[in-house]
Protein backbone atom coordinates (compact mmCIF):
# COMPACT_ATOMS: atom_id res chain seq x y z
CA UNK A 1 0.00 0.00 0.00
CA UNK A 2 1.54 3.23 -0.77
CA UNK A 3 1.19 5.49 2.35
CA UNK A 4 0.21 8.89 -0.33
CA UNK A 5 -2.68 9.26 -2.04
CA UNK A 6 -2.34 9.02 -5.85
CA UNK A 7 -3.01 11.99 -8.19
CA UNK A 8 -6.64 11.22 -8.84
CA UNK A 9 -7.19 10.45 -5.22
CA UNK A 10 -5.37 14.21 -4.44
CA UNK A 11 -7.98 15.82 -7.32
CA UNK A 12 -11.00 14.23 -5.89
CA UNK A 13 -9.87 15.75 -2.39
CA UNK A 14 -9.21 18.51 -3.62
CA UNK A 15 -12.67 18.87 -5.50
CA UNK A 16 -14.87 17.45 -2.87
CA UNK A 17 -13.13 20.21 -0.02
CA UNK A 18 -13.80 23.00 -2.71
CA UNK A 19 -17.29 21.48 -3.08
CA UNK A 20 -17.90 21.58 0.69
CA UNK A 21 -15.92 24.60 1.77
CA UNK A 22 -18.46 26.37 -0.60
CA UNK A 23 -21.90 25.28 0.19
CA UNK A 24 -21.34 23.93 3.91
CA UNK A 25 -20.90 27.36 5.45
CA UNK A 26 -20.81 27.73 9.46
CA UNK A 27 -24.77 29.07 8.75
CA UNK A 28 -26.23 26.18 7.24
CA UNK A 29 -24.19 24.25 10.01
CA UNK A 30 -25.83 25.91 12.75
CA UNK A 31 -29.52 25.95 11.18
CA UNK A 32 -29.49 22.28 10.07
CA UNK A 33 -28.21 21.36 13.37
CA UNK A 34 -31.08 22.93 15.00
CA UNK A 35 -34.06 22.03 12.81
CA UNK A 36 -32.92 18.76 12.92
CA UNK A 37 -33.84 18.15 9.02
CA UNK A 38 -32.23 16.46 6.21
CA UNK A 39 -30.13 19.28 3.81
CA UNK A 40 -32.42 17.61 0.63
CA UNK A 41 -31.45 20.61 -1.63
CA UNK A 42 -28.07 20.51 -0.53
CA UNK A 43 -28.05 16.52 -1.32
CA UNK A 44 -28.87 16.59 -4.36
CA UNK A 45 -26.69 18.99 -5.68
CA UNK A 46 -23.44 16.59 -4.36
CA UNK A 47 -25.00 14.26 -5.92
CA UNK A 48 -25.10 15.52 -9.00
CA UNK A 49 -21.93 16.38 -8.78
CA UNK A 50 -21.17 12.99 -8.19
CA UNK A 51 -20.00 13.05 -4.96
CA UNK A 52 -22.12 10.75 -2.99
CA UNK A 53 -21.84 7.65 -5.44
CA UNK A 54 -17.79 7.44 -5.18
CA UNK A 55 -18.05 3.65 -4.19
CA UNK A 56 -20.78 2.88 -6.81
CA UNK A 57 -19.75 1.51 -10.15
CA UNK A 58 -20.23 3.37 -13.28
CA UNK A 59 -22.08 0.80 -14.50
CA UNK A 60 -24.97 1.78 -12.23
CA UNK A 61 -24.89 5.65 -12.72
CA UNK A 62 -22.02 5.85 -10.00
CA UNK A 63 -18.46 7.54 -10.05
CA UNK A 64 -16.86 4.03 -9.56
CA UNK A 65 -13.93 4.86 -7.16
CA UNK A 66 -14.25 2.27 -4.74
CA UNK A 67 -14.57 2.70 -1.08
CA UNK A 68 -11.47 4.78 -0.66
CA UNK A 69 -12.84 7.02 -2.96
CA UNK A 70 -15.65 7.25 -0.73
CA UNK A 71 -13.28 7.64 2.00
CA UNK A 72 -11.33 10.71 0.85
CA UNK A 73 -15.10 12.43 0.34
CA UNK A 74 -16.91 11.46 3.38
CA UNK A 75 -13.92 13.08 5.23
CA UNK A 76 -13.73 16.19 3.89
CA UNK A 77 -17.50 16.80 4.12
CA UNK A 78 -16.96 16.05 7.91
CA UNK A 79 -14.16 18.08 8.03
CA UNK A 80 -16.38 21.26 7.27
CA UNK A 81 -19.45 20.05 9.14
CA UNK A 82 -19.81 17.02 10.58
CA UNK A 83 -23.24 16.85 10.72
CA UNK A 84 -24.49 18.22 7.15
CA UNK A 85 -21.59 16.07 6.15
CA UNK A 86 -22.92 12.28 7.85
CA UNK A 87 -26.11 13.19 6.19
CA UNK A 88 -24.73 13.76 2.80
CA UNK A 89 -22.39 10.69 3.30
CA UNK A 90 -25.52 8.43 4.10
CA UNK A 91 -28.58 9.46 2.04
CA UNK A 92 -27.39 5.99 -0.55
CA UNK A 93 -26.78 3.87 2.72
CA UNK A 94 -25.99 0.21 2.03
CA UNK A 95 -28.59 -0.43 -0.73
CA UNK A 96 -26.07 0.10 -3.16
CA UNK A 97 -23.69 -1.91 -1.20
CA UNK A 98 -26.06 -4.99 -1.26
CA UNK A 99 -27.58 -5.35 -4.24
CA UNK A 100 -24.13 -5.14 -5.65
CA UNK A 101 -23.05 -8.43 -4.19
CA UNK A 102 -26.59 -9.96 -3.79
CA UNK A 103 -29.18 -8.28 -5.60
CA UNK A 104 -30.88 -9.72 -9.04
CA UNK A 105 -29.86 -7.65 -12.10
CA UNK A 106 -33.36 -6.42 -11.83
CA UNK A 107 -32.63 -5.31 -8.43
CA UNK A 108 -29.63 -3.45 -9.33
CA UNK A 109 -31.40 -1.39 -12.17
CA UNK A 110 -34.50 -0.93 -10.58
CA UNK A 111 -32.59 0.70 -7.09
CA UNK A 112 -28.61 1.71 -8.08
CA UNK A 113 -28.58 4.57 -10.82
CA UNK A 114 -31.44 6.71 -9.02
CA UNK A 115 -29.98 6.36 -5.79
CA UNK A 116 -26.15 7.14 -7.40
CA UNK A 117 -28.07 10.25 -9.26
CA UNK A 118 -29.68 11.07 -5.58
CA UNK A 119 -33.36 10.89 -6.83
CA UNK A 120 -34.18 8.67 -4.31
CA UNK A 121 -33.38 7.77 -0.41
CA UNK A 122 -32.33 4.70 0.87
CA UNK A 123 -32.68 3.03 4.06
CA UNK A 124 -31.36 0.20 6.07
CA UNK A 125 -33.33 -1.80 9.06
CA UNK A 126 -31.84 -4.30 11.42
CA UNK A 127 -31.87 -2.53 14.78
CA UNK A 128 -35.29 -3.24 16.87
CA UNK A 129 -36.12 -2.35 20.53
CA UNK A 130 -35.23 -5.55 21.60
CA UNK A 131 -32.08 -6.44 19.63
CA UNK A 132 -29.41 -3.88 18.38
CA UNK A 133 -25.58 -5.30 18.65
CA UNK A 134 -27.40 -8.40 18.92
CA UNK A 135 -29.04 -9.70 15.50
CA UNK A 136 -28.74 -12.99 16.00
CA UNK A 137 -32.80 -13.40 16.48
CA UNK A 138 -35.29 -10.57 15.03
CA UNK A 139 -38.45 -10.18 16.37
CA UNK A 140 -39.73 -8.70 12.65
CA UNK A 141 -41.09 -11.57 10.76
CA UNK A 142 -41.84 -12.24 7.39
CA UNK A 143 -44.22 -15.76 6.72
CA UNK A 144 -44.54 -16.41 3.37
CA UNK A 145 -48.77 -16.54 1.33
CA UNK A 146 -48.52 -17.86 -1.65
CA UNK A 147 -46.44 -15.30 -3.95
CA UNK A 148 -45.78 -12.72 -1.03
CA UNK A 149 -43.94 -12.03 2.22
CA UNK A 150 -46.13 -10.84 5.24
CA UNK A 151 -43.99 -8.71 7.73
CA UNK A 152 -44.75 -7.35 10.83
CA UNK A 153 -42.86 -6.15 13.90
CA UNK A 154 -40.60 -2.67 14.17
CA UNK A 155 -37.55 -1.14 14.08
CA UNK A 156 -35.47 1.32 15.36
CA UNK A 157 -33.32 4.17 15.36
CA UNK A 158 -33.31 3.58 11.29
CA UNK A 159 -31.33 6.10 9.84
CA UNK A 160 -33.18 8.41 7.09
CA UNK A 161 -36.06 6.41 7.46
CA UNK A 162 -38.49 9.07 7.52
CA UNK A 163 -37.43 10.78 4.11
CA UNK A 164 -36.33 6.81 2.33
CA UNK A 165 -38.24 5.94 -0.56
CA UNK A 166 -36.56 2.32 -0.27
CA UNK A 167 -35.95 0.04 2.56
CA UNK A 168 -33.97 -3.27 3.27
CA UNK A 169 -35.09 -4.88 5.97
CA UNK A 170 -33.50 -7.56 8.06
CA UNK A 171 -36.62 -10.19 9.40
CA UNK A 172 -36.76 -13.36 10.65
CA UNK A 173 -38.24 -15.74 8.13
CA UNK A 174 -38.01 -19.00 9.76
CA UNK A 175 -38.58 -18.73 13.15
CA UNK A 176 -37.88 -21.82 14.49
CA UNK A 177 -34.67 -21.92 12.92
CA UNK A 178 -31.99 -22.80 15.22
CA UNK A 179 -29.74 -20.77 15.52
CA UNK A 180 -32.24 -18.32 14.63
CA UNK A 181 -29.79 -16.58 12.81
CA UNK A 182 -29.64 -19.19 10.03
CA UNK A 183 -33.44 -17.98 9.59
CA UNK A 184 -33.29 -14.52 8.74
CA UNK A 185 -34.16 -13.02 5.25
CA UNK A 186 -33.70 -9.48 3.81
CA UNK A 187 -36.25 -8.08 2.06
CA UNK A 188 -37.03 -4.44 0.13
CA UNK A 189 -39.81 -2.71 0.57
CA UNK A 190 -40.68 0.71 -0.86
CA UNK A 191 -42.44 3.89 0.99
CA UNK A 192 -46.16 3.93 1.01
CA UNK A 193 -46.51 0.14 0.93
CA UNK A 194 -49.71 -0.23 3.10
CA UNK A 195 -48.93 -0.96 6.89
CA UNK A 196 -45.68 0.39 6.53
CA UNK A 197 -45.44 3.71 8.92
CA UNK A 198 -42.67 5.76 9.88
CA UNK A 199 -41.89 8.07 13.27
CA UNK A 200 -39.29 10.71 13.27
CA UNK A 201 -36.99 10.74 16.11
CA UNK A 202 -35.85 14.03 17.51
CA UNK A 203 -33.43 14.84 20.16
CA UNK A 204 -30.35 13.52 18.60
CA UNK A 205 -27.29 14.42 20.70
CA UNK A 206 -25.67 15.36 17.21
CA UNK A 207 -25.63 14.47 13.32
CA UNK A 208 -28.71 16.27 13.66
CA UNK A 209 -29.59 16.83 10.20
CA UNK A 210 -28.96 13.22 9.48
CA UNK A 211 -32.21 12.12 10.32
CA UNK A 212 -33.44 9.20 12.17
CA UNK A 213 -36.75 7.26 12.70
CA UNK A 214 -38.92 4.23 14.36
CA UNK A 215 -40.54 1.64 11.41
CA UNK A 216 -43.49 -0.08 12.10
CA UNK A 217 -44.94 -2.87 10.04
CA UNK A 218 -48.18 -4.46 10.20
CA UNK A 219 -49.15 -6.88 7.69
CA UNK A 220 -46.89 -5.03 5.26
CA UNK A 221 -47.22 -7.29 2.00
CA UNK A 222 -44.49 -7.41 -0.98
CA UNK A 223 -43.64 -9.45 -3.89
CA UNK A 224 -41.34 -12.70 -3.25
CA UNK A 225 -38.56 -10.54 -6.08
CA UNK A 226 -38.57 -8.13 -2.90
CA UNK A 227 -36.30 -11.29 -1.48
CA UNK A 228 -32.36 -9.92 -1.44
CA UNK A 229 -30.18 -12.93 -2.59
CA UNK A 230 -30.96 -16.29 -1.05
CA UNK A 231 -33.44 -16.83 1.45
CA UNK A 232 -32.48 -17.27 5.23
CA UNK A 233 -28.98 -15.61 4.51
CA UNK A 234 -30.00 -12.15 5.43
CA UNK A 235 -27.72 -12.62 8.93
CA UNK A 236 -24.83 -13.49 6.88
CA UNK A 237 -24.99 -11.13 4.72
CA UNK A 238 -25.85 -8.58 6.95
CA UNK A 239 -22.37 -9.21 8.68
CA UNK A 240 -20.55 -9.30 5.05
CA UNK A 241 -21.89 -5.64 4.29
CA UNK A 242 -21.15 -4.47 7.61
CA UNK A 243 -17.74 -4.80 6.91
CA UNK A 244 -17.33 -2.94 4.19
CA UNK A 245 -20.05 -0.15 5.27
CA UNK A 246 -18.43 0.38 8.72
CA UNK A 247 -15.02 2.16 6.84
CA UNK A 248 -17.19 4.97 5.95
CA UNK A 249 -17.82 5.44 9.34
CA UNK A 250 -14.24 5.68 10.09
CA UNK A 251 -13.85 8.24 7.73
CA UNK A 252 -16.52 10.38 8.69
CA UNK A 253 -14.79 9.97 12.51
CA UNK A 254 -11.38 11.03 10.85
CA UNK A 255 -13.01 14.03 9.13
CA UNK A 256 -14.84 15.28 12.21
CA UNK A 257 -11.29 15.20 13.94
CA UNK A 258 -9.81 16.85 11.30
CA UNK A 259 -12.10 19.58 11.14
CA UNK A 260 -11.95 20.31 15.00
CA UNK A 261 -8.10 20.15 15.01
CA UNK A 262 -7.98 22.91 12.08
CA UNK A 263 -10.68 25.03 13.56
CA UNK A 264 -8.25 24.89 17.40
CA UNK A 265 -5.19 25.12 15.48
CA UNK A 266 -6.67 28.89 14.21
CA UNK A 267 -7.66 29.79 17.35
CA UNK A 268 -4.51 28.86 19.16
CA UNK A 269 -2.95 31.25 17.03
CA UNK A 270 -5.11 34.07 17.13
CA UNK A 271 -6.16 33.89 20.94
CA UNK A 272 -4.19 36.06 23.12
CA UNK A 273 -3.39 35.42 26.74
CA UNK A 274 -0.56 36.41 29.50
CA UNK A 275 0.85 38.59 26.38
CA UNK A 276 1.33 36.29 23.83
CA UNK A 277 -0.94 34.07 21.67
CA UNK A 278 -2.37 30.44 23.76
CA UNK A 279 -0.31 28.28 20.92
CA UNK A 280 3.06 29.91 22.81
CA UNK A 281 1.84 28.12 25.70
CA UNK A 282 3.43 23.83 25.47
CA UNK A 283 0.33 22.92 27.52
CA UNK A 284 -1.70 23.78 24.26
CA UNK A 285 0.56 23.25 21.71
CA UNK A 286 1.51 19.65 22.75
CA UNK A 287 -2.37 19.13 22.47
CA UNK A 288 -2.57 20.06 18.89
CA UNK A 289 0.44 18.16 18.11
CA UNK A 290 -1.05 14.51 19.89
CA UNK A 291 -4.39 15.68 17.75
CA UNK A 292 -2.42 15.63 14.86
CA UNK A 293 -0.47 12.36 14.81
CA UNK A 294 -3.58 10.73 16.51
CA UNK A 295 -5.41 11.78 13.31
CA UNK A 296 -3.16 10.55 10.96
CA UNK A 297 -2.37 6.97 12.50
CA UNK A 298 -6.86 6.82 12.14
CA UNK A 299 -6.70 7.74 9.12
CA UNK A 300 -3.81 5.34 7.80
CA UNK A 301 -6.07 2.49 9.45
CA UNK A 302 -9.13 3.48 7.69
CA UNK A 303 -7.36 3.73 4.01
CA UNK A 304 -5.54 1.10 4.83
CA UNK A 305 -9.38 -0.88 5.49
CA UNK A 306 -10.95 0.35 2.53
CA UNK A 307 -7.77 0.38 0.17
CA UNK A 308 -8.20 -3.72 1.41
CA UNK A 309 -11.35 -3.43 0.07
CA UNK A 310 -10.78 -2.06 -2.82
CA UNK A 311 -7.98 -4.16 -3.82
CA UNK A 312 -9.73 -7.86 -2.60
CA UNK A 313 -13.16 -7.05 -3.72
CA UNK A 314 -14.32 -8.01 -0.09
CA UNK A 315 -13.92 -6.33 3.36
CA UNK A 316 -10.99 -7.34 5.41
CA UNK A 317 -13.32 -7.67 9.08
CA UNK A 318 -9.97 -7.12 11.57
CA UNK A 319 -9.28 -4.16 9.21
CA UNK A 320 -12.31 -2.45 9.67
CA UNK A 321 -12.93 -3.69 13.08
CA UNK A 322 -9.52 -1.81 13.88
CA UNK A 323 -10.16 1.23 11.96
CA UNK A 324 -14.16 2.05 12.95
CA UNK A 325 -12.82 1.57 17.06
CA UNK A 326 -9.90 3.58 16.65
CA UNK A 327 -11.31 6.58 14.61
CA UNK A 328 -14.23 6.55 17.06
CA UNK A 329 -11.75 7.40 20.08
CA UNK A 330 -9.58 9.23 18.23
CA UNK A 331 -12.31 11.59 17.21
CA UNK A 332 -13.80 11.78 20.80
CA UNK A 333 -10.46 12.87 22.09
CA UNK A 334 -9.55 15.10 19.28
CA UNK A 335 -13.07 16.99 19.60
CA UNK A 336 -12.94 16.78 23.46
CA UNK A 337 -8.97 18.62 23.06
CA UNK A 338 -10.57 21.27 20.67
CA UNK A 339 -13.34 22.68 23.02
CA UNK A 340 -10.20 22.39 26.15
CA UNK A 341 -8.04 24.86 23.27
CA UNK A 342 -11.19 27.16 22.54
CA UNK A 343 -11.70 27.91 26.89
CA UNK A 344 -15.01 28.79 27.45
CA UNK A 345 -15.78 29.94 23.65
CA UNK A 346 -15.49 25.86 22.67
CA UNK A 347 -18.62 25.59 24.73
CA UNK A 348 -20.61 27.67 22.49
CA UNK A 349 -22.67 26.74 19.73
CA UNK A 350 -21.25 29.90 17.45
CA UNK A 351 -18.11 28.57 18.09
CA UNK A 352 -18.67 25.18 16.37
CA UNK A 353 -16.74 22.80 18.02
CA UNK A 354 -18.74 21.67 20.68
CA UNK A 355 -21.23 20.58 17.07
CA UNK A 356 -17.99 18.59 16.39
CA UNK A 357 -17.58 16.66 19.65
CA UNK A 358 -21.58 15.64 19.84
CA UNK A 359 -21.38 14.45 16.52
CA UNK A 360 -18.66 12.34 16.91
CA UNK A 361 -19.90 10.29 19.35
CA UNK A 362 -21.86 8.33 16.89
CA UNK A 363 -19.15 7.15 15.13
CA UNK A 364 -18.66 4.82 18.68
CA UNK A 365 -22.34 3.34 18.06
CA UNK A 366 -23.56 3.32 14.80
CA UNK A 367 -22.59 0.43 12.36
CA UNK A 368 -21.77 -1.70 15.42
CA UNK A 369 -20.58 -0.23 18.89
CA UNK A 370 -17.07 -0.01 19.71
CA UNK A 371 -17.02 -3.15 22.34
CA UNK A 372 -18.50 -5.15 19.09
CA UNK A 373 -15.52 -3.99 16.85
CA UNK A 374 -13.28 -5.34 19.80
CA UNK A 375 -15.09 -8.57 20.04
CA UNK A 376 -14.46 -8.65 16.00
CA UNK A 377 -10.43 -8.03 16.48
CA UNK A 378 -10.34 -10.32 19.46
CA UNK A 379 -11.97 -13.16 17.11
CA UNK A 380 -9.31 -12.74 14.88
CA UNK A 381 -6.52 -12.44 17.06
CA UNK A 382 -7.93 -15.73 18.30
CA UNK A 383 -7.38 -17.62 14.70
CA UNK A 384 -4.14 -16.39 14.56
CA UNK A 385 -2.99 -18.04 17.54
C1 LIG B 1 -28.27 7.99 15.24
C2 LIG B 1 -28.36 6.52 15.05
C3 LIG B 1 -28.54 6.01 13.77
C4 LIG B 1 -28.66 4.63 13.59
N1 LIG B 1 -28.91 4.15 12.33
C5 LIG B 1 -29.23 2.83 12.17
C6 LIG B 1 -29.68 2.33 10.91
O1 LIG B 1 -29.74 3.05 9.91
N2 LIG B 1 -30.06 1.02 10.84
C7 LIG B 1 -30.02 0.19 11.91
O2 LIG B 1 -30.38 -0.97 11.77
N3 LIG B 1 -29.58 0.63 13.12
C8 LIG B 1 -29.19 1.93 13.27
N4 LIG B 1 -28.78 2.40 14.50
C9 LIG B 1 -28.72 1.50 15.63
C10 LIG B 1 -27.31 1.18 16.08
O3 LIG B 1 -26.68 0.36 15.14
C11 LIG B 1 -27.42 0.53 17.48
O4 LIG B 1 -27.79 1.56 18.38
C12 LIG B 1 -26.12 -0.11 17.93
O5 LIG B 1 -25.83 -1.23 17.12
C13 LIG B 1 -26.18 -0.55 19.39
O6 LIG B 1 -27.35 -1.21 19.69
P1 LIG B 1 -28.22 -0.75 20.97
O7 LIG B 1 -28.41 0.71 20.86
O8 LIG B 1 -29.43 -1.59 21.06
O9 LIG B 1 -27.28 -1.02 22.21
P2 LIG B 1 -27.09 -2.41 22.97
O10 LIG B 1 -26.85 -3.50 22.00
O11 LIG B 1 -28.19 -2.57 23.93
O12 LIG B 1 -25.73 -2.16 23.74
C14 LIG B 1 -25.65 -1.41 24.96
C15 LIG B 1 -24.19 -1.43 25.44
O13 LIG B 1 -23.81 -2.80 25.70
C16 LIG B 1 -22.63 -3.09 24.95
N5 LIG B 1 -22.66 -4.49 24.53
C17 LIG B 1 -23.68 -5.18 23.93
N6 LIG B 1 -23.31 -6.44 23.70
C18 LIG B 1 -22.03 -6.57 24.13
C19 LIG B 1 -21.07 -7.64 24.17
N7 LIG B 1 -21.36 -8.85 23.70
N8 LIG B 1 -19.86 -7.38 24.71
C20 LIG B 1 -19.53 -6.16 25.19
N9 LIG B 1 -20.39 -5.11 25.18
C21 LIG B 1 -21.61 -5.32 24.66
C22 LIG B 1 -22.67 -2.16 23.75
O14 LIG B 1 -21.40 -2.01 23.16
C23 LIG B 1 -23.21 -0.90 24.39
O15 LIG B 1 -22.16 -0.22 25.01
C24 LIG B 1 -28.58 3.78 14.71
C25 LIG B 1 -28.38 4.29 15.98
C26 LIG B 1 -28.28 5.64 16.16
C27 LIG B 1 -28.10 6.17 17.56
Amino acid sequence: MHFELNEEQKEIKRAAREFCEKELTPELALEFDEKEEFPMELYKKAAKLGFTSMRIPQEYGGQGYGLLGDCIVVEEMCRVDPGIGVALSLGNLMIPDILLRRGTEEQKKKYIPPLARGDIISAAAFSEPEHGSDITRMDTTAAKSGNEWIINGSKEFITNAPIADVFIILCQTAPDAKPSHRGQSLLLVEKGTPGLEVTKLKGKMGIRPCITGSLSLSDVKVSEINIVGELNKGFYYALELFDGTRVTVAAQAVGMAQGALERALRYAKERKQFGSPIIQFQGVSFKLAEMATKIEAARLLAYKAAWLHDQRGEADPMATAMAKAYTGRVAMEVTDAAIQVYGGYGYLADYHVERFHRCAKITEIYEGTTEIQNLTILRYLMKQT
